[in-house]
């Protein structure tokens, strides 16, 4: 039997196929003279299936898609405070090429060029030299797509005669000590990056790397610590899309980001990397079918972050005394976080509890977070304090640890039936 996905994929493609709104970029005639009509589209899941459909082997330049990458990279090479010194994460509401710093001299965010260009400053080891520095920015950016990328000259070279509005906004950020070097060489370094070919496959998996805590589904390489990855992704869903960020945010709400040539990427966290291409822009510089595309990914799919799934139907059922048993069990099921803890707790707390032994029953739990093992573990503390003989049945050791802390008493077990 074949996949639907891909089906689903040409589907989608075709449904805006025929609109030919917009404009190419055309300040360069690499991307000016770009084929507007074509379109593709790539998903990439967290253990590294892809899915291609329409011009999924056009390469492009990365662009501006390159930004949220190369900020992952000085975050993880400099820490974020040390990053946030330099380049603050408001979103501007500004087009990405503002000539614009905030009160303190600090370029908004990481995504307009302002501060992308400060962020380009800030990847590799403080006081490394440019060319080290486009080193690791290169090596890096190709560990996010599981391939080796490369900068293509002639790209390179017309935007380089054209980067006077990035030399200004270069000159001005050091002329506030924002840069701290030469910013002619600054703006060469950022416009290689912006330089770097990739196709939707790469940039699906680029973004499934932010979509998977840093880790690249396809290659398994941890590329970014995940603590990075929270505050790109975050800087991605406010600023990623420029001024549009807000309408974004509102109809499509997956963190993402654009790039000039016409590639969006799409990052779910825990879910999916998606990337589309298609060349002509609309006014905000995002591709005006990409945006379409991500629109109707959205809302067939359900992937609007917002959109909040129903809250499990339960997470506990309580064996309520048959009057024969020795031991009353607790049974949690699913995924619980703070929520279904607190529910856990509310029940365990007003139970009428007549047996010397409790256990609760992790069986059927299939994941638990930080916030909700220390819970339930404070409510073993507090029923062995009282007196139980409490047991933690936990047969795939959903909580590691299981410290139940000053006073308290535990055992756990692999098996209900070892309590009978
Ligand atoms: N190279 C372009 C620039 O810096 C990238 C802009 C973009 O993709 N929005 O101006």
């Amino acid at each position: 039997m074949k996949s639907p996905i891909p089906d689903y994929l040409d589907e989608i493609l075709d449904s805006v196929r025929s609109d030919d709104a917009g404009e190419r970029a055309d300040y360069i005639p690499e991307l000016a003279s770009a084929d507007p009509d074509r379109l593709g589209a790539a998903f990439a899941t967290l253990d590294g299936e892809i899915y291609c459909a329409g011009d999924a082997d056009s390469a492009f330049s990365i662009q501006s898609i390159s930004k949220p990458f190369a900020y992952a990279l000085a975050l993880t090479d400099r820490g974020i405070s040390a990053v946030l010194d330099k380049v603050d994460v408001e979103p501007s509401g500004e087009a990405f090429n503002e000539i614009s710093l905030d009160d303190e001299g600090r370029p908004l965010n990481p995504m307009i060029n302002a501060g992308a260009i400060t962020t380009h400053s800030l990847v590799g080891p403080e006081g490394c030299s440019a060319e080290e520095r486009l080193e690791r920015l290169t090596a890096g950016l190709s560990a996010f797509a599981g391939r080796q990328l490369s900068v293509d000259e002639r790209v390179y070279g017309s935007e380089l005669n054209d980067a006077h509005r990035n030399l200004a906004i270069a000159h001005m950020l050091r002329s506030y000590d924002i840069l701290a070097e030469d910013p002619g060489v600054v703006v060469e370094g950022y416009t290689r990056q912006c330089s770097l070919m990739v196709t939707v496959h790469d940039l699906a998996v680029m973004a499934a790397t932010l979509a998977n805590q840093g880790v690249n589904p396809v290659t398994g390489e941890r590329v970014v610590p995940a603590s990075v990855i929270r505050q790109v992704l975050s800087v991605m869903s406010t600023c990623g899309m420029y001024d549009a960020a807000g309408d974004w945010t509102t109809q499509v709400g997956i963190p993402a980001k654009s790039g000039v040539a016409g590639g969006i990427i799409g990052a779910l966290p825990g879910q999916l990397g998606i990337a589309t291409f298609s060349p002509r822009l609309d006014k905000h510089g995002n591709s005006v079918r990409g945006v379409s595309l991500f629109e109707r990914f959205s809302s067939d799919m359900g992937m609007h972050l917002m959109e909040v799934p129903a809250a499990a139907r339960s997470v506990l059922r309580d064996h309520a005394p048959s009057g024969t048993e020795t031991v009353r069990i607790f049974d949690l099921q699913g995924s619980i976080r703070f929520a279904g803890a607190e529910r856990v707790v509310r029940e365990v707390v007003g139970a009428e509890i007549t047996e010397n032994r409790v256990a609760l029953d992790l069986t059927a739990v299939h994941s638990l977070d930080d916030v909700a093992g220390r819970m339930l573990l404070e409510v073993a503390r507090r029923l062995s304090m009282e007196g139980k003989e409490v047991f933690l049945i936990d047969p795939d050791t959903v909580i590691p640890d299981p410290d139940p802390g000053t006073d308290g008493q535990l055992t756990v077990v692999s098996r209900g039936d070892e309590l009978h």
